[in-house]
């Protein structure tokens, strides 16, 4: 462990030097196609909040057209005031946080280009849906594989943080904060507004980002700081301003990725903790009130880092970033961006409630991978991203913590909210639909992260972990810096696990049907003989009496969803044999006698259907087992502690 001097130098001599390269440049060959290149240089502004920019991107057109336009995201007009498309289709509420009071200037905030010129000379442009993209018209057509720069001049001003960019007290984290050229694909241009549900889709490059800050302020970023040689002739991350000794720059550098983004915060109240870890250099970021938390979000970041590179590939940048997002600043709390994360903890939190820190440690590094490398279109199809993400989360947490509460007695598995989620509204939206066109929040929420959780799940449980393992595997190696869509998983699926996915596409991906079956009855017979029967000397009456096998059993099965499939019951007899049998599963019902009644019956046994809908319904007892009174205040102390937590009470 290494900590920064950040308390006791103002310049702090320089630590991140990746081992593969140099912070100036860490691979020898580029990773991925390097589309959109960014020079930036910003000026903060602490007091206002307001940032100055410059910024000259290179890009080249790696479509099959030639292109006059360039558009233009310009994110933070997305809070700029309540006519943009995020405010409206939000009501200015996100993730349970809210945007402060809507009378004050500082809750606004915006992107404001100032002049954009390609080959030296200024272009106009027109809005696009909102004030959120602007498209440039370009002076000349930019032909297939041609570069073109354009510089820009612009200035942000950071809202109050309730959706991820803005400040609160005296943090401020800077996510989307400059203009960003969209993603050019064959012969148009995806690049949407800033919606409310749904987050980004870039194209990779370098990063070359210099930033004046205030020296009392401690700066954490994506990427790593650019060694500068002091007066002294030791290396330090951030230099003096030689026009002003008051202000810090700091020239950072990253490589094939997307984004970029920063947060800074007074060094007084903000420690910097180093680790390094199968040659990454992870730097947390803590402050005194939450800081006896870090030990467990190093556990799980490591723990993310580790199976990430044993499942998928190994995280190829030296560096990662994890911020312990402040108290009030919730709004820019559990957020990705590339070779950055921030993953908040709670001060008070004697059961060791494992969504936090943990969960959302693994989650969020997750999407290093899914997000970061992968880089799927989450404006159309966030699930890739998410979805597969939350799987990870899931398979993180099971391999290293297995439950959300440290209790052996209580055993809530991680992905539990998940299945709950989707079933809430099932049928809301198939995961096929374009994600901002959800039918709201909570049909985003499903599709996004819960449903495709447990479509994984179900394709985990056909194909068999092993082959799951190794479709992830191919589907991440392959496809990484690549965009790839659902059509992309789906064929490296079927190729690697040599299967047709046809109807488990049609039912889980496609269509809003639901997997259900369940026990719908029960029931014991006696088997009896008598009556008139016919005798020697004719007809004799014998009253009816048990006749062997005495008495017998009949589950009768019901479908009550729209898929179909096979599925089996096993049951457990009064004579004590145990009977397994299968049902096609495509009528409406179907019964099983045997020849005994029935003790236990349990559908779906080994779990071959993970999307099923009442797991309670799919077993059956002749009266529910008693619970003892541990497990009963087991079960109300968890779910307390979990309500504390989430209301932000523990
Ligand atoms: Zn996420």
């Amino acid at each position: 462990m290494r900590r920064c001097l950040a308390l006791l130098f103002s310049l702090m001599p320089l630590m991140a030097t990746p081992r593969n390269g140099t912070p100036e440049k860490w691979f020898p060959k580029p990773l991925s196609p390097r589309i959109a290149n960014y020079v930036i240089n910003g000026s903060l502004n602490w007091e206002q909040k307001v940032l100055d920019g410059t910024e000259t991107i290179t890009w080249r057109n790696a479509g099959t057209a030639p292109t006059k336009e360039f558009p233009l995201h310009l994110y933070l007009n997305a809070f700029k005031g309540p006519q943009s498309r995020f405010v409206k289709e939000s009501g200015g509420k996100l993730r349970g946080d809210q945007m402060a009071n809507p009378a004050e200037p500082s809750s606004w905030g915006y992107c404001r280009l100032l002049s954009v010129k390609v080959d030296g000379k200024v272009v106009g442009g027109t809005p696009g849906e909102d004030e959120t993209v602007y498209w440039v018209n370009l002076p000349r057509a930019v032909a297939p594989g041609e570069t073109i720069q354009v510089e820009i001049a612009w200035q942000s001003r950071f809202p109050k943080v309730f959706a991820r960019s803005g400040y609160s007290g005296n943090f401020l984290m800077a996510g989307q904060w400059f203009p960003k050229v969209g993603v050019y694909q064959g012969a148009s241009w995806n690049c949407h507004a800033y919606h409310a549900f749904t987050e980004f889709f870039s194209d990779f490059g370098t990063y070359d980002v210099t930033l004046a800050v205030p020296n009392s302020l401690l700066v954490a970023t994506t990427g790593t700081p650019v060694e500068t040689r002091g007066p002294d002739g030791q290396m330090y991350e951030a230099m003096e301003d030689p026009k002003n000794p008051k202000i810090h720059i700091w020239r950072i550098h990253a490589e094939d990725v997307h984004d970029f983004a920063f947060a800074v915060r007074p060094k007084l109240d903000w420690d910097c903790h180093v680790w390094e870890y199968r040659e990454v250099e992870v730097k947390y970021y803590t402050q005194s009130k939450t800081s006896s938390n870090i030990y467990r979000q190093k556990r799980a970041v490591e723990a993310a880092l580790r199976l990430s590179q044993e499942w998928y590939f190994k995280y190829p940048y030296p560096t990662l970033t994890v911020i312990d997002t402040p108290e009030g600043a919730e709004g820019a709390d559990g957020m990705e961006y590339p070779t950055l994360i921030t993953a908040g903890s709670v001060p008070f939190d004697p059961f060791e409630y494992r969504e936090a820190p943990e969960l959302v440690s693994v989650h969020e590094f997750g999407h290093q991978y899914f997000y970061g490398m992968l880089a799927s279109n989450e404006f159309e199809e966030a699930w890739l991203d998410e979805g597969l993400n939350s799987w990870f989360t899931h398979k993180v947490m099971d391999t290293t913590y297995h439950g959300l509460l440290p209790s052996r007695r209580l055993h809530i598995p991680t992905d539990f909210g998940e299945w709950a989620g989707y079933w809430t509204g099932p049928s809301s939206d198939p995961l096929t639909v374009v994600s901002f066109k959800a039918r709201d929040w909570s049909s985003y929420g499903r599709v996004a992260y819960a449903k495709p959780t447990m479509v994984l799940n179900q394709l985990e449980a056909l194909l068999g972990r092993p082959l799951m393992e190794q479709v992830l595997r191919t589907y991440t190696e392959e496809m990484k810096f690549k965009h790839p869509t659902r059509g992309d998983f789906r064929r490296v699926a079927e190729r690697v696990s040599g299967r047709d996915l046809t109807k488990f596409w049609q039912d889980f991906v496609e269509g809003t049907d639901v997997l259900d079956y369940a026990i719908h009855r029960v029931e014991a017979r006696e088997v009896q003989q008598g009556g008139w029967m016919e005798g020697k000397d004719g007809v004799v009456f014998a009253a009816p009496q048990q006749i062997s096998p005495g008495r017998t059993g009949r589950v009768t099965l019901a479908r009550k969803g729209g898929i179909t499939a096979p599925i089996t019951l096993w049951v457990r007899l009064e004579n004590r044999e145990e009977r397994r049998v299968t049902w096609d599963g495509q009528d409406r019902w179907a019964t099983f006698d045997f020849d005994s009644p029935v003790a236990a019956a349990v559908l779906d046994p080994d779990g071959n259907h993970p999307m099923l809908k009442d797991r309670l319904h799919a077993s059956w007892l002749p009266k529910p087992p008693s619970r003892g009174l541990h497990y009963w205040a087991q079960l109300a102390w968890g779910g307390f502690i979990g309500l504390l937590q989430s209301a932000g009470v523990a």
